[in-house]
């Protein structure tokens, strides 16, 4: 299984061509994994695999001992060489693991400013990312603090055990052939997106008990899901799992309320049961019963963080949500839940968005932000229904399913 979902990783997720340059990051505690990515790599024909490894344990002890303007810098260097690979064509893989608690403890300030910090670095690379100018992944696998925090109830062992099968599950995996069971995906997801893209929908109204909320998509949009395609035409899978069909609201036309339906977790720390009030596409208002100011942080990264650049129509009813699991980990509960996102569209979602400039985004409805922070919206009775331009009014999804 290791060694399938390792396959899949490199042939499905970042699709790697001979020749390619890939950056592999893991934490050090998946390393046994790692180093059967890095072997799936050299098969598919990688030139140079750099593995960056990182350590929770090492990060903690630097946010609770360093001195505070640590937090404030980011090594240009770090963000130099990312830019570098990804201009020569490089691939980007991730395996996201994180212990969900993991600064709790941290003064939140330290946190948002290394938040801002590396995302201002980082903004020339995420750029190609956020466009899809190179192939990039992230796929998750299980580590102890992050299995106790789904499974706290049974032991270590049992807890990493019953992590990876739903994991094994959840990416397909555990289907006989999972490249081709991916194919077939890719295939599903496309047959939604193709009925919202040929609606071109300018209007979507989310209304389930908790939420009522309004948005209106922006002239031009486009639903994108599955596969992604890098400038050469090559296909990558940017998250697995994924079953998310998404596109980007209209910078300026939310309106309404919308509550979470998962915990998020933000830079080490839990948010729940939060409620975001939007007016003409701006956060006015928000609560939280937990997390209140790493929400709070989060919301005030700069302008833009204050809206929403991501809407993302998952079905109640998928692998992930039949698993009846809270990850406390966003690639997994964001791809079994309707989910927002506050900060920067992916500019991909709308037609020419790649080559618009920052200047322009504004006139289009397209929101930037150097954060991108998805939350789950979902529900079994979210009903959402979409208004075409000629004022047709079509149901998309009821009681939490697609409606068509
Ligand atoms: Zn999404
Ligand atoms: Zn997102």
């Amino acid at each position: 299984m290791l060694n399938k979902y390792a396959k899949l990783a490199v042939k499905v997720g970042v699709n790697i061509q001979p020749n390619e340059t890939l950056v592999l990051r893991s934490p050090i505690e998946c390393a046994e994994f790692t180093r059967k990515v890095v072997k799936e790599a050299y098969l598919a024909g990688a030139k140079k695999v750099h593995v960056e490894w990182s350590d929770e344990e090492c990060t903690l002890i630097e946010y609770l001992n360093a001195p505070d303007e640590t937090f404030n810098e980011f090594p240009k260097w770090t963000a130099e060489k990312y830019e570098d690979i990804a201009k020569e064509g490089g691939a980007f893989l991730t395996i996201y693991a994180q212990n969900p608690d993991l600064l709790k403890d941290v003064d939140p300030k330290r946190i948002s400013n290394f938040q801002k910090a590396s995302a201002k670095a980082l903004k020339p690379w995420r750029s190609y990312t956020l466009s899809d100018k190179c192939k990039w992944s992230i796929i998750s696998i299980p580590t102890e603090s992050w299995a106790k925090k789904v499974f706290p109830d049974v032991s270590t062992k049992e807890a990493m055990d019953k992590l990876w099968d739903a994991i094994f599950k959840c990416t397909r995996v555990d289907n006989g052939d999972p490249i081709k069971a991916w194919e077939e995906h890719n295939k599903n997801l496309k047959s939604k997106m193709d009925f919202l893209n040929d609606n071109n929908f300018k209007t979507l109204h989310f209304k389930s008990s908790k939420t009522d909320l309004t948005m209106d998509l922006p002239e031009g949009h486009i639903w994108q899901s599955g596969a992604s395609f890098d400038p050469k035409g090559v296909s990558f899978n940017a998250n697995m799992p994924t079953e998310e069909v998404f596109s980007m609201p209209h910078k300026f036309k939310v309106n309404g309320v919308v509550h979470s339906t998962k915990p998020l977790v933000y830079s080490g720390n839990v948010i729940d049961n939060f409620e975001l009030t939007f007016k003409d596409g701006k956060i006015i208002d928000f609560k939280a019963e937990k997390g209140f100011e790493t929400l709070s942080e989060l919301i005030n990264t700069d302008e833009g963080s204050h809206y929403l650049g991501e809407v993302a129509l998952v079905p109640f009813k998928s692998p992930i949500s039949d698993t009846n699991i809270v990850f406390f980990n966003t690639l997994f509960d964001e791809n079994a839940s309707c989910h927002f996102a506050i900060g920067s569209a992916y500019k991909g979602c709308i037609k020419g968005g790649t080559d618009l400039k920052n200047e322009e985004l504004d006139k289009y409805g397209v929101n930037d932000s150097l954060t991108h922070v998805d939350f789950m919206i979902g529900s079994n009775d979210m009903d959402i229904v979409g208004t075409t331009f000629d004022n047709q009014k079509i149901q998309i999804f009821k009681d939490g399913n697609w409606a068509f």
